[in-house]
């Protein structure tokens, strides 16, 4: 059986050091045992960067030059002697070439600008360094190898810097340079990056252009496979270091990787699949690091279950308006004509379709050469007024979903556009590819990484484990009894992006699940008193403000704050989440009251608005929130409520009619939890009276519309604050204690409830209460929490709820109510789904 052929091709950080240029050799000394092998290598990682500097113009380029070259030589020497390829003679030609680099240098220090030629020349040394450690390398493990430069034979067009090779099929010159090499059992190690122009000086295939390179050579051997090992497992359904979330894709379509490179995937070089795809070779991305972990594979008929983000940055929008366009012939034909005059490629075209407008999206860098041109072309019709302007709006960002399902999929550019619409993020241009394989959008610089993450998480992530594309990422505010408990309660396929304390906030670099042993640790230690700003990768008194900023800027996707701090002054940071279109889950009354009390979150669910959601706020787990929505959306009307929300008051009354002193019961309401260590917001009524203002909000019953702090209620034990507060319940006990036992007496049963009515004018009232059989309170333990909703449907017959309205467990539950809300409404409901 005759041996297959492959070419294995390894990029900047896969030969970035002499150990990575030792790992290289084994796989390539492995690979080669069952196959006949030929080799692709860019330059040494940060190299090409380097000879750029190099080559720059002006004052800046001759300034940097010395530093470039000092790293180059150092890198490089460094290599030659790890590798022990010090007196050998590879190590002899890698000195060869740093003297070469340094006449190149001393000449251009003499000139004004880099002509071509040598600009060329210059940037190719990098590969050429390369070849020569990796083949004295191999040599030097005992596999036959020997370098070759591909300005030998790779043939290129004339363009210097950017040339294409002369044919993108097998090539019969590259073939009979190389097969001779194989077939003596010598491993030939090819520059990539640039070949041969028509005078037979170098030519560049542009940056990345290794990848074309090794593809090339792929078709002209005839290969059954091409290995690309880079720094990451394979291709990703989007740059891993812009979106922490993407993962890998198993299967491409050479279509699919060739638009995903086109739109920016740096990946691969966009006309990498040019070559091997008449022959159809398959291409198969790896990680050199991991070179175990799989990969991806690119193959003709392949194509992806999976969608892929894109990314190209620095892009200019040059629009051409005028009315005087519309219905005129060829105004789009002279444009782009002008363009490509000016050697400008364009990236996206949007025309508005009664040709009024013509946008195209061009790099930066090309931007003032695109500008006059058109504005050259257009100067007649700018004379005359039949064009209007030529707009340029500089620094943006293109940002593509690729894949062939995008194709039969229904509302995918809706999805992209819900997916900004959410995070807040303005579009300034969207184009769709007629093959229907791409969707693109155009937003501001600045917005790239929050796109990008946004649009991945909605388009990409849709089908994946997390459900739906739109599944809330959780960031824990407040890790105390109650946070933990929501933590530990969170369903197995909640994402937590961020946890913070009193001490600092935690963010994961990617969400985590609330099973990871990460997470699970950082409760425990919490538990035991830890802190957070204790914890690796922690910020130290950091706030949640900080904390709010850091995860709009990082763009997790879908954002909710879960506030389980009491804190008042946490109203601000939950004002600027949701101006930031952050949705919040407050177990924090102060954030609820003030929510309710100043906005108007009736429309709360529309794109692009926050929610601000608080069922824990009234009555902990019982569901109060939610059956007022229910109640409401139906279109009743609630025209009573009567509330008994106060775990303390139950506690208190309770244990006073059962005949212990008050003072007792309140220490030991403070000792079980019931009651704030100060216990005169829970005496005086203050805390039923901040849950009674949001039922008042919620249910339009008893709204109270001027400033909370006007409102004063009656006190069950009038305290005053600042003073010892033992004395004041011993002097208060003998008052409490006749009204109780007035009250049982009469056969009614005493209780501290907030009364909310529509009675003409809106009222709301809170205070002691003694209630006789009639009441719908009256067969409920006082220890219970309760309330009853008088409703102009139900008529006469409350509804009423009652249950353990406190503790951490039940107070969570109120928690993870309101997420499960959450998931609801943001989920994208796929059609047919019965709800
Ligand atoms: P090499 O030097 O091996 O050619 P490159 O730096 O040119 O490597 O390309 C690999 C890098 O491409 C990765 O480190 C990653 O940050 C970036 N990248 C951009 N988009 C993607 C993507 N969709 N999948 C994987 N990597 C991507
Ligand atoms: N070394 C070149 C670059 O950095 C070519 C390549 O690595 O593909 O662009
Ligand atoms: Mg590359």
């Amino acid at each position: 059986m005759s041996r297959s052929t492959e070419v294995h091709k390894f990029g900047g950080t896969s030969v970035g050091s002499a150990e990575r240029i030792l790992a290289a050799c084994e796989l390539i000394s492995r690979a080669a045992t069952d196959a006949d092998v030929a080799v692709v290598s860019s330059a040494m990682a940060g190299t090409t960067d380097r000879l750029v500097q190099i080559t720059g113009a002006g004052h800046v380029g001759r300034q940097q030059r010395g530093e470039a070259v000092a790293w180059i030589r150092d890198r490089h020497e460094r290599a030659v002697k790890d590798l022990g390829l010090s007196g050998v003679e590879a190590g002899d030609r890698v000195g060869a070439l740093l003297e070469e680099l340094d006449t190149l240098v001393a000449a251009l220090d003499l000139m004004a600008v880099t002509p071509p030629a040598m600009h060329d020349r210059v940037h190719s040394i990098g590969e050429r360094l390369a070849v020569e450690l990796i083949a004295g390398t191999l040599e030097k493990m005992g596999t036959k190898a020997t370098p070759c430069s591909a300005d030998a034979f790779l043939e290129t067009s004339d363009a210097f810097g950017e040339a294409d090779p002369m044919t993108f099929r097998a090539d019969a010159r590259t073939a009979a340079a190389l097969r001779g090499v194989i077939a003596d059992g010598v491993i030939p190690i090819v520059t990539g990056f640039f070949g041969q122009g028509p005078d037979g000086d170098i030519r560049l295939l542009g940056r990345g252009g290794s990848d074309l390179s090794a593809s090339l050579l792929a078709s002209a051997l005839d290969a059954d496979k091409l290995v690309i090992w880079t720094d990451v497992v394979g291709v990703y359904t989007a740059d891993p270091r812009l979106v922490p979330e993407a993962r890998v894709i198993g299967d491409l379509s050479y279509r699919e990787a060739g638009e995903m490179a086109y739109f920016g995937s740096k990946v691969l070089h966009p006309r990498t699949m040019i070559p091997v795809i008449e022959k159809d070779i398959p291409i198969e991305v790896r990680s050199s690091i991991e070179p175990d972990a799989g990969g991806t594979r690119i193959r003709g008929g392949a194509s992806s279950d999976d969608i892929a983000v894109s990314v190209i940055r620095d892009v200019t929008l040059i629009g051409l308006e005028g009315a005087g366009m519309a219905g005129v012939a060829g105004v789009s034909a002279r444009m782009f004509g002008a363009l490509a005059d000016a050697g400008v490629s364009v990236i996206l075209i949007s025309q508005s379709s009664s040709e009024a407008s013509i946008t195209v999206a061009v790099r930066n860098a090309d931007a003032d050469a695109a500008v006059s041109a058109v504005r050259n072309t257009f100067r007649l019709d700018l004379a005359r007024g039949l064009v209007q302007q030529v707009t340029e709006r500089p620094d943006l960002a293109v940002i593509t979903a690729v894949g062939s399902k995008l194709n039969h999929r229904v509302g995918a550019a809706a999805s992209i556009m819900g997916a900004c619409a959410r995070a807040k993020i303005n579009i300034l241009a969207i184009t769709q590819g007629s093959s229907e394989l791409s969707v693109s959008i155009v937003v501001e610089g600045q917005d790239v990484q929050r796109a990008a993450r946004a649009v991945h998480d909605r388009v990409v992530q849709m089908d994946s484990a997390w459900g739906d594309g739109s599944e809330p990422t959780c960031v824990l505010i407040g890790l105390g009894n109650v946070g933990r408990a929501v933590a530990h309660e969170l369903p197995e396929d909640a994402r937590i992006a961020a946890v913070a304390d009193s001490s600092g906030y935690l963010v994961f670099p990617s969400p985590v699940g609330p099973k990871c042993s990460e997470f699970a640790a950082i409760l425990r230690r919490k538990a035991a008193g830890g802190r957070v700003a204790d914890e690796a990768g922690a910020v130290a008194g950091g706030s949640p403000a900080e904390l709010i900023d850091r995860v709009h800027e990082l763009g997790v996707p879908s954002p909710v704050v879960i506030d389980c701090t009491a804190e008042a002054w946490m109203r601000d940071v939950a004002e600027d989440a949701i101006d930031r279109g952050i949705d919040y889950i407050a177990a924090n009354k102060h954030v609820h009251i003030w929510g309710v009390w100043g906005g108007d979150w009736d429309d709360a669910t529309m794109f692009g608005r926050a929610m601000l959601l608080g069922e824990a706020t009234v009555g902990a787990g019982l569901p109060v929130t939610s059956t007022i929505h229910a109640l409401c959306a139906g279109g009743d009307e609630i025209v009573r409520v009567h509330a008994a929300l106060s775990g303390t008051m139950a506690y208190v009354i309770d244990r006073v009619a059962a005949g212990e002193p008050l003072r007792a019961a309140v220490e030991r309401a403070i000792e079980l939890g019931y009651a704030e260590p100060d216990p005169s917001a829970d005496l005086g009524g203050m805390d039923l009276l901040r849950k009674a203002i949001i039922l008042g909000d919620l249910t339009s019953c008893g709204r109270y519309i001027g400033d909370p702090a006007d409102l004063t209620p009656e006190p069950l034990v009038g305290l005053v604050t600042g003073e010892p507060i033992g004395p004041q319940l011993d002097a208060a006990d003998a008052a409490l204690r006749e009204w109780v036992t007035a009250a049982m007496d009469a056969g009614k049963s005493p209780r501290y409830i907030a009364q909310l009515d529509t009675n003409g004018a809106d009222e709301l009232g809170v205070g002691p209460m003694a209630i006789d059989s009639t009441h719908p309170f009256f067969g409920i333990p006082a220890s219970n929490a309760a309330i009853a909703f008088w409703t102009r449907r139900q008529g006469d017959v409350p509804i009423v709820i009652s249950g353990p309205g406190a503790g951490a467990m039940q107070t969570a539950g109120g928690v993870l109510a309101d997420l499960a809300r959450l998931r609801a409404i943001r989920a994208t409901v796929p059609i047919g789904r019965v709800l």
